[in-house]
């Protein structure tokens, strides 16, 4: 598999030292090359000759000034080195058991509140990045570099300043029992972060580790137990009651406000901060002179404003504040950024703010009843073997490719962030994913065949896809994110697994039954075929992102002609077949080239409106048409037709009746 790196080693060394000249301590074979630190650009053909020929493992020191701690005298970032970890006999883990660690890794590194600059993948981990501003001293790195082992359970000896690290862009060669293994890019962020972010981040929750006073930190960040959660629920968990906001002063005293409000998801949350009022917030005398219909004149929060020069306004139930100065960085945003410019912290610091205010609580039990739903959906296809004779369409759709069914469903079951009013829990996916999960790799170019294997489900209503005006807010914002990652390119999709009950199955059935009856070819289900079968709303079901479901203009013409072209030619011989109408097709001036498959997507349409049927001619019908075509091909022709045959066939050994019909 040819894998491209998007981004090259060449970018993530100067992105790192600040400079593509920079000089750098390589290590290979965990030999440093003492006497010759050297530019990347020098180094590299040496480097890469040793790696491809030699088998030779390529490492360098991330930190600049020497190969000693104490010779270091610029920190460039603070790192962690995450791996899979290894069975009892120390061996590493199946790669199936990586990759699915490894999922759940990137989900943790998905939550935490600091985006890491880059990403790199081992065989067995992640190697992630940090960078920070210049200024940090080897003393401030070590305390980063420990917490961060501990918030993400990594390495724990990765935090001495002449750390060595594997040099992405190469291949790792001496990893245990395996063979050749690329250390790859797989994510970058263009963030950087000042020193004292970090550093009073971790003194604070250090703080709280040795004072148990009710002083909590409201940006303290998820402990490891609470982070394995996988989801954003670890601000729930580690929430106290009647702590005090050290930095928001003390909370509104309002009797409304002592009520803790539960949500759902940290969707929800979001949803509901960003309807608050924003004047109210700050504490302006005027706060409800903001109606739907009127602003209100304030000074910016986030910049010294002596005339008021922001404006806070609702738009569509959310509530925005807009800041016209040119001197202020602001711009407009709602209550989340507001509070995240003005108290100088991330996003996630101030969600964690407003949900204390707001006195916020998320219940996740919904969640754990969702996952049981999908266990026994995977249950259920388990037992396939039943539906044979209950389901026997069903069966035949499914049969075959249950494992990859399966796969998405345990892929859900992870996945899965918030449960919409309408009771439906949602995730988002790319094709690619699937795929990816399904051949248990951990990284996969292409998506294969998914988009087939993701419409066949979605037909049978496996699977639901779901409008992207139906996906609320925050989690449509996080898979507009999700859309810049490399890792999650390719056709991302927000879905909805339903719970298989045997009442569902036997609805998949039926839609299995009629579109065996109609010609639809499932693997190769198309926007046309589900229309005309199934109808307009099935057929947007299917393709959310597609915003014309009836033909387009040329494709409108199309049909048409195909519907002339097909009756004519029935009414003429009684009978015709897709090749005819192609053929007549391409003789017209409109179309010089048509394929046999775009005359058979709007087949089952066609069939089912003129009530028709394409059958394998068998003796009788090719003696009735005058086919003298070599074998029994497959022909169309009108129902009515086809039963008045099979009666007679069927009902009547009076041969000389059959003789009448066959000559009328
Ligand atoms: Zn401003």
């Amino acid at each position: 598999m040819s894998k491209e790196l998007q981004i090259t080693t060449e970018q993530f060394i100067e992105d790192l030292y600040g400079s593509a000249e920079a000089i750098i301590y390589f290590n290979v074979n965990g030999k440093t090359w003492k006497n010759k630190p050297q530019t990347y650009a020098k180094a590299q053909s040496k480097l890469k000759y040793l790696n491809s020929t030699k088998d030779a493992d390529i490492y360098f020191i991330p930190n600049t000034g020497g190969t000693k701690n104490s010779q270091i005298t610029q920190i460039n970032s603070s790192f962690i080195d995450w791996d899979a970890g290894r069975n009892s006999q120390g061996n590493y883990f199946p790669i199936g058991i990586v990759a699915q660690k490894k999922q759940e890794f990137l989900q943790q590194i998905d939550i935490f509140p600091y985006r890491p600059t880059y990403v790199i993948e081992t065989r067995n981990g992640y190697h992630v990045y940090w960078f920070l501003y210049p200024g940090t001293t080897p003393e401030q790195f070590i305390i980063i570099q420990k917490e961060l082992i501990k918030q993400l359970n990594s390495d724990p000896v990765i935090h001495n300043p002449a750390r060595v690290m594997r040099l992405p862009g190469y291949y790792a060669c001496k990893s245990g029992q395996y063979s050749l293994f690329f250390v790859n890019i797989i994510e970058h962020n263009n963030v950087k972060y000042p020193v004292d972010i970090f550093i009073s981040h971790f003194s604070l929750s250090l703080q709280k580790d040795n004072d148990n006073s009710q002083i909590v930190s409201t940006s303290q960040l998820p402990t490891e137990s609470t982070i394995s959660a996988h989801n954003n629920t670890y601000i729930k968990k580690k929430k106290k009651k009647n702590t005090i906001s050290i930095i928001m002063g003390t909370k509104p005293q309002t009797s409304d406000n002592e009520k803790e409000i539960i949500l759902k998801t940290m969707d929800e949350v979001i949803d509901y901060i960003c309807r608050q009022n924003i004047a109210e917030y700050l504490k302006l005398d005027n706060y409800r002179n903001i109606s739907s219909e009127g602003s209100l004149s304030v000074s910016c929060p986030c910049h010294n404003d002596t005339t008021p020069s922001a404006s806070i306004y609702y738009h569509e139930d959310y509530c925005y504040l807009k800041c016209h100065s040119s001197n202020c960085k602001f711009g407009s945003g709602t209550l989340v950024k507001v509070v995240e410019m003005k108290n100088g912290i991330t996003e996630g610091d101030a969600v964690i703010k407003l949900m204390e205010y707001y006195n916020l609580q998320i219940d996740d039990s919904w969640m754990k009843e969702e996952k049981d739903k999908y266990i026994e959906n995977i249950e259920m296809i388990s037992q396939c073997k039943q539906w044979k004779e209950l389901y026997p369409d069903l069966y035949r759709c499914i049969n075959r490719i249950k494992a990859d069914l399966s796969s998405k469903i345990l892929l859900a079951k992870d996945k899965i962030q918030l449960r919409t009013s309408q009771g439906k829990s949602l995730f988002f996916c790319s094709l690619r994913e699937f795929e990816r999960v399904y051949r248990q790799k951990t990284y996969l170019e292409n998506q294969n065949r998914q988009n087939e294997r993701v419409d066949r489900y979605c037909l049978l209503g496996l699977m639901e896809k779901i409008d992207e005006n139906e996906i609320p807010y925050g989690l449509y914002r996080r898979m507009q994110v999700a859309k810049g990652k490399k890792r999650f390119q390719y056709r991302i999709q927000c879905y909805h697994i339903p719970e298989y009950t045997t009442e569902f199955l036997r609805k998949a059935d039926e839609i299995a039954h009629i579109a065996k009856e109609k010609g639809i070819k499932l693997n190769s289900i198309t926007k046309n075929s589900v229309r005309d079968v199934f109808g307009e709303d099935m057929a947007r079901k299917l393709y959310p992102q597609t915003d014309d479901i009836k033909p387009s203009g040329s494709g409108a013409e199309f049909l048409t002609a195909v519907e002339k072209v097909l009756l004519d030619d029935i009414s003429l011989k009684g009978y015709t077949t897709t090749s005819t109408v192609k053929d007549r097709l391409c003789g017209t001036s409109t179309w010089k080239q048509v394929h046999d498959r775009r005359v058979k997507e709007h087949l089952p349409g066609l069939l089912e409106k003129h009530k028709l049927v394409e059958i394998t001619a068998n003796k009788k019908l090719k003696e009735k048409y005058k086919i003298d075509s070599k074998g029994y091909p497959k022909i169309i022709m009108l129902e009515q037709d086809y039963n008045n045959m099979k009666a007679l066939t069927e009902n009547s050994s009076d041969a000389l009746r059959l003789k009448e019909i066959v000559a009328a």
